[in-house]
């Protein structure tokens, strides 16, 4: 009754036959944590996927939808799916290949605290401006402000209010003290919004990361995948991105949400991000720099430049506009530190 079909062809459709989809939780050197319906598999990634990478330097990364190969062993990631979105960067001082951090997010929560280490302007918008690049809703998480003293977190809101950036504010430590400015708990209003949502989770270390994600549920950064007997060596890093499965005590089993714990990278580096482009990554811009005298201004030395004038009347925070030239110099291949004094505008 069955037709008979080309050897090769019956071949590929007897492989293709026996592949699961899974979701990649984290990735060591050689293991990849696939996660198959709740089930933690340790794979390895078929050398095929690392052909044709160009400047990209992982072809598979946290968050990935993937084609697993569960007859082999080791069973094996034949074919990642296409992304949704994905967050990358340079990956290191030494390497100017593209490192993907994470694909596939609904959310990323950028924490920072208010003190303790205080708040850095430079990080949290050098992060802000790579999430707006990869077109990734962000959302700023100013936690410890049970430690606020003379007034930052008010000003701090202010300046991110400014550019539209969406704020939580929470004491991870004191569940109820925490306060959004809607005057609700914060803590209650990020819970929420992690159901049946992929959200990632960055913060330099020390701001109160693990202690946030374990208030909203307890034990989450614990668990741990089982170890198959091939992964003898069972080698572990902790500087890679982490993805979990979500309970939250009671959502639904088809809907539990996923949350992506990365690493606190001390310099986030941006990844194909060109001088012109910088400027559309800060929106509190958008506003003014038409007025701009030059259609390309940079906003940094030009005459007649409206962003200019809308720091000056306190439009656009000063903390920001120091990011943006900072990071501007950057991309300039300037040093990292103001070297020479300023020249004076032409008028
Ligand atoms: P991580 O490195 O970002 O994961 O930071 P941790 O979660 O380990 O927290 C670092 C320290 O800050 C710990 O001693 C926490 O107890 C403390 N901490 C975390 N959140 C808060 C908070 O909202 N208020 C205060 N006062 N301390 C906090
Ligand atoms: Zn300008």
């Amino acid at each position: 009754m069955s037709d008979p079909t080309p050897p090769v062809e019956g071949r590929k459709q007897a492989r293709a036959d026996r592949l699961v989809t899974g979701r990649v939780l984290r990735l060591d050197a050689k293991v990849c944590h696939v996660d198959v319906d709740g089930e933690v598999r340790l794979c390895a990634t078929r050398g095929k996927l690392f052909e044709n990478l160009g400047t990209t330097k992982n072809p598979v990364t946290v968050g990935d939808w993937v084609d697993v190969d569960p007859t082999g062993d080791p069973q094996s990631i034949e074919a990642v799916h296409p992304r949704r979105n994905q967050l990358s960067r340079i990956a290191s001082a030494h390497d100017p290949r593209e490192q993907v951090l994470f694909a596939n997010v609904d959310e990323m929560f950028v924490v920072a605290s208010v003190a303790k280490p205080g708040f850095s302007s430079n990080r949290t918008d050098r992060i802000l401006a790579a999430c707006r690049h990869n077109e990734i809703p962000v959302t700023l998480i100013l936690n410890k402000i049970d430690l606020d003293k003379q007034g930052a977190v008010a000003e701090l809101a202010r300046s991110y209010e400014l550019a539209g950036i969406p704020l939580l504010l929470t004491s991870a430590t004191q569940e109820k003290a925490s306060r959004d400015l809607a005057n609700e708990d914060g803590l209650e209003a990020l819970r929420a919004r992690l159901i049946g949502r992929t959200s990632a989770f960055y913060g330099a270390s020390g701001v109160g990361k693990s202690t946030l994600l374990n208030a909203l549920e307890p034990g989450l950064l614990l668990k741990v995948g089982k170890i198959s007997k091939y992964w003898t060596a069972g080698k572990h890093t902790t500087s890679h991105s982490e993805m979990h499965r979500l309970a939250l005590g009671g959502a639904q089993e088809n809907a539990p949400g996923w949350v992506i714990d990365t690493p606190g990278i001390r310099v986030f580096r941006l990844f194909g991000v060109t001088q012109q482009r910088l400027r559309d990554l800060f929106p509190e811009f958008a506003r003014f720099q038409a007025r701009c005298r030059f259609p390309n201004c940079s906003h940094d030395h030009e005459p007649d430049c409206a962003v200019y004038d809308a720091l000056e009347a306190g439009k656009v925070a000063p903390t920001r506009f120091a990011s943006y030239l900072e990071m501007l110099d950057e991309l300039r291949g300037a040093p990292e530190e103001p070297s020479e004094p300023s020249t004076p505008e032409p008028d």
